[in-house]
């Protein structure tokens, strides 16, 4: 695996696969891998002939009063995780790589990012937008990799890259989750044992809610109920939202009709934690 911080760098190694006609996928990351992470890059690897990864911690898509600084980096760790899945390049930026002094441009996608994540972290999708925008002008991959984890945030990009043309194709992999449900996610290294406990709160309040839409359950009212009932019931966790939303859309519906987005947000101790299911009706 090649490592590289610089652009140039980056760039003139992609160039020389493009010559040789590789197909390119690409996986970025903020680190802190864990199997979701390393899902998308055997998902990518899996019909491309090269696997770029990106590593950076994105000071932009983080509030004044979020956890930027605490956000885990084990880069050693990291490194030797995504070698053993099969990345060929690992691109790490600084941030003065990809916000060079003076850096004024900020990309948005509207009324998208207001809803859910956008509402409760102003100004997060302008920095999702505006620092992916600016990694796929360096990668430029054939295909690029996103989680149904953040799929806000897959929505975003995938709006992104359709309206500004650009000629890749987004893919989403499946959200991996631990044995017991709690999907994986970096911040889940903030949890102390009891709260991992009650953290499970978040994923079974959805499998409540896909039980209940299985059984004929289309009131978005009584679906959130069946989410906020698992949530209420573990003391460790504050939730923030529970949503029943159209998918393509993100504007909420009172009953399921087309595809829905079912997307929850907790506090639990010093994390923040996000998950969702999508389901659609035969
Ligand atoms: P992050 O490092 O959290 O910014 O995530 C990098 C990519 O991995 C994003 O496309 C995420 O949606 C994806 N991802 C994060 N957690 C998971 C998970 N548990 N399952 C699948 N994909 C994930």
């Amino acid at each position: 695996m090649l490592r590289e911080t610089r652009i140039a760098a980056v760039r003139s190694e992609i160039a020389r696969w493009r010559r040789l006609g590789h197909r390119i996928a690409f996986v970025p990351t903020m680190g802190g891998i864990h199997e979701g992470h390393l899902s998308l890059v055997r998902l990518a690897r899996a019909d491309a002939d090269r696997v770029v990864a990106s590593i950076f911690v994105n000071p932009l898509q983080f509030g004044p009063r979020e956890d930027f600084r605490a956000y885990p980096r084990p880069r050693l760790r990291d490194r030797a995780l995504l070698r053993a899945a099969g990345v060929d390049l690992l691109w790490e930026p600084g941030v003065a790589d990809v916000y060079p002094e003076g850096h004024r441009t900020r990309v948005r996608v509207r009324d998208l990012d207001e809803t859910l994540e956008g509402f409760a972290r102003p100004g997060h999708f302008e920095g999702v937008a505006t620092v992916v925008l600016g990694l796929l002008h360096v990668v430029m991959p054939d295909v690029l990799w996103l989680g149904q984890k953040d799929a806000q945030q897959a929505l975003i990009v995938e709006r992104l890259v359709r309206d500004l043309l650009l000629p890749i194709e987004v893919r989403r992999g499946p959200t991996v989750r631990e044995p017991d449900g709690l999907a994986m996610s970096s911040r889940n290294a903030y949890l102390t044992k009891t709260q991992r406990a009650d953290a499970v709160a978040l994923s079974r309040g959805l499998a409540a809610a896909l039980d209940a839409l299985q059984r004929g359950e289309r009131d978005a009212g009584r679906l959130r109920r069946s989410v906020r009932s698992e949530l209420k019931a573990r003391p460790a966790v504050a939730m923030e939202y529970v949503a029943v939303v159209d998918a393509r859309t993100l504007q909420p519906v009172k009953r399921v009709r087309g595809r829905v987005l079912i997307a929850v947000a907790a506090r639990v101790g010093k994390a923040r934690l996000i998950d969702n299911l999508e389901w659609e009706p035969r």
